[in-house]
């Protein structure tokens, strides 16, 4: 990554898990992925979320009270990380990202890491600490506590060097081992060694 470059996402740690190949596409060639309609429909649920989150209690964090902060900046050099947090709720000294998704199903390693990702971010930047956050399914309206545990911080933390050596390395990483991803996959065309 050259100085100046802009730092990994912790959307990208979704993506990441999803598929390696879709982050490399991204950073290092000039594959351009045209909105789909999917993703169209969710980004616009998104927005709406977060609009109607600010009319609501934080019941559903299992929380009392606590103060809200939506669209959070954080970034890290030493991290390699910076991201926008859809929002922060800060309960005394602690801080609880909270991500909303347009999803049916649970957050899975994907979904956590990202959410991890911004807890780093949180502690790194921050004199904070953060245990836990929280995935807000937009389709169920079901909110899951993600406990960012050793186990979660370490998976995040190596992704997270997986990716950074990858780019900085320009170097294609191996396609994902779920072959039936890529039959629905709209960068198919550029994984011939799969196909
Ligand atoms: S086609 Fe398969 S290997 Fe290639 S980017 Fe898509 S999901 Fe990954």
């Amino acid at each position: 990554m050259e100085e100046g470059e802009p730092l990994i996402t912790p959307a990208e740690l979704r993506q990441y898990h999803y598929c390696p190949r879709v982050v490399f596409y991204e950073r290092c060639t000039p594959v351009y992925r045209r909105e789909t309609l999917r993703m169209q429909y969710g980004r616009e649920a998104h927005d709406v979320e977060v609009a109607l989150e600010k009319q609501r209690s934080l019941q559903r964090y299992g929380l009392h009270q606590g103060q809200r902060e939506f669209g959070v900046h954080l970034h890290c050099d030493s991290l390699e990380l910076s991201g926008i947090a859809d929002l922060v709720v800060t309960v005394g000294a602690e801080s609880y990202p909270v991500e909303f998704k347009d999803s049916t199903r649970e957050p899975d390693l994907g979904h956590r890491m990202q959410l991890c990702a911004y807890g780093l971010l949180l502690e790194a930047t921050r004199p904070t600490q953060s245990p836990k956050g929280f995935w807000h399914s937009t389709r169920t309206r079901e909110t899951y506590m993600v406990e960012f545990d050793a186990k979660l911080r370490k998976r995040t933390l190596q992704a997270i060097r997986e990716i950074n050596a990858f780019i900085k390395a320009e170097r294609c990483p191996d396609p994902t081992p779920q072959v039936a991803k890529c039959f629905e996959c709209e960068l198919k065309n550029f994984c011939g060694d799969v196909f």
